[in-house]
């Protein structure tokens, strides 16, 4: 696929033809990674955060939100919930938090692995190349990091550094290929300021990287955040702002897939936000292959509030279990059984390991 197709997706408003890319897109899934939708529990292990993201609500600043950091035993009981349902995967995902020592998060990995033999996939911000290390050497499997968006200077304004250490996510990538690990990104779509052309840059980073899995939502203005508040003044000039719809996120998952055929592609949670009916559904019929039901004890939902209006933070780690299973039959789809790796897919072509992105933040 050109730049230019990419780019004539993203702008075109034909429905018709749009039905021509979700049949592309979903017919690439079924080829590349078949009907299996693959369950990874999510366990938002803490909501302290270091970092100023201007996007995020759980950024530092925000002293309206009420914190949390998880026990080992909580985070061990939500491991063997997800046992217990089925999912082949748990995700341990929080702020960039340094009360999450290194050694602790070893120890729970190495505990998951040994007692439920789950993949495990991490999702803790840029920490140090040492932690990553450590927990790929204690079993962690795969890890999550978006690069937000591949335009260094908007990434600059949205996601400050912190002082003294420049923030590069796609050198955090590198290290982790080179560690070893599945490696996951991905884009918030309609941030103020992003233009069509970045976003296209952004689909064509996600397939320079070789991604193994990518994730991507709509960017949801919180009120509590600097650019939540800032509401519109920061919008790119008329006609090229990329709006932050279900549309764009939709035509970003198929273009995700089509630009990555094997990749891991979640319909994510921000989605569902923007349609509590159907958003989850329609994403799996676009390109997407797996969904991270919520594993979070209730009590804490609330506070990793993130974007606000969060889909399924009252609902217990079961009943969303229930949920998610029910909507991947309802659109003819199994529930995956397995870990769902990327790289070792029994059908899958031998992926290099070359980790040249050519995108980078200066
Ligand atoms: N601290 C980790 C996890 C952050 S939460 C990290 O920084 O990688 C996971 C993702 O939620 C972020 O990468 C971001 O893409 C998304 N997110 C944060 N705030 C958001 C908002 N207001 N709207 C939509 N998505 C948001």
């Amino acid at each position: 696929m050109t730049r230019n197709e990419i780019l004539d997706w993203l702008l075109t408003g034909d429905a018709g033809r749009l039905e021509e890319l979700w049949r592309r897109a979903d017919a690439v899934r079924r080829e590349n990674v078949g009907d299996d939708v693959h369950l990874r529990g999510l366990i938002e292990i803490s909501n302290h955060c270091v970092r100023r993201c201007a996007y995020c609500g759980i950024n530092a600043d925000n002293r309206a939100v009420g914190r949390y950091r998880m026990t080992a035993g909580e985070i061990l009981d939500s491991a063997r919930k997800a046992y217990e349902l089925g999912y082949g995967t748990v995700v341990m995902q929080a702020g960039e938090d340094y009360g999450l020592e290194t050694e602790f998060v070893s120890v729970i990995v190495r505990s998951i692995k040994a007692e439920t033999g789950l993949a495990v996939t991490l999702s803790l911000g840029e920490r140090p190349a040492e932690d990553l290390a450590a927990w790929r050497e204690a079993g962690a499997d795969r890890y999550l990091i978006r690069f937000e968006t591949s335009n260094p200077r908007l990434y600059r304004m949205i996601h400050p550094d912190l002082p003294g250490r420049r923030s590069d996510r796609f050198a955090v990538l590198r290290t982790l290929r080179r560690l070893g690990y599945e490696v996951g990104s991905g884009v918030m779509i309609g941030i103020p300021g992003q233009t069509y052309d970045d976003l296209a840059d952004d689909i064509e980073a996600f397939r320079d990287f070789k991604l193994d899995m990518i994730g991507v939502g709509p960017y949801i203005p919180h009120p509590g955040t600097p650019l939540g508040a800032a509401a519109g003044e920061l919008a790119a000039p008329e006609g090229r702002q990329v709006p932050a719809t279900e549309l764009m996120t939709y035509k970003t998952v198929a273009l995700a897939r089509i630009a990555c055929p094997r990749a891991n592609i979640p319909s994510t949670t921000a989605l569902a936000t923007l349609n509590k009916a159907s958003g989850r559904e329609l994403g799996l019929q676009r390109g997407a292959n797996v969904i991270m039901p919520n594993l979070t004890p209730v009590k804490y939902r609330a506070m990793y509030e993130i974007y606000p209006a969060k889909a399924c933070i009252y609902e217990t780690s079961d009943e969303c279990g229930a949920c998610v299973k029910r909507r991947i039959v309802s659109v003819g789809r199994t529930v995956g059984s397995g870990p769902g790796n990327s790289r070792n897919r029994p059908v899958a072509a031998p992926r290099g390991d070359s980790a040249q992105g050519k995108g980078s933040h200066p």
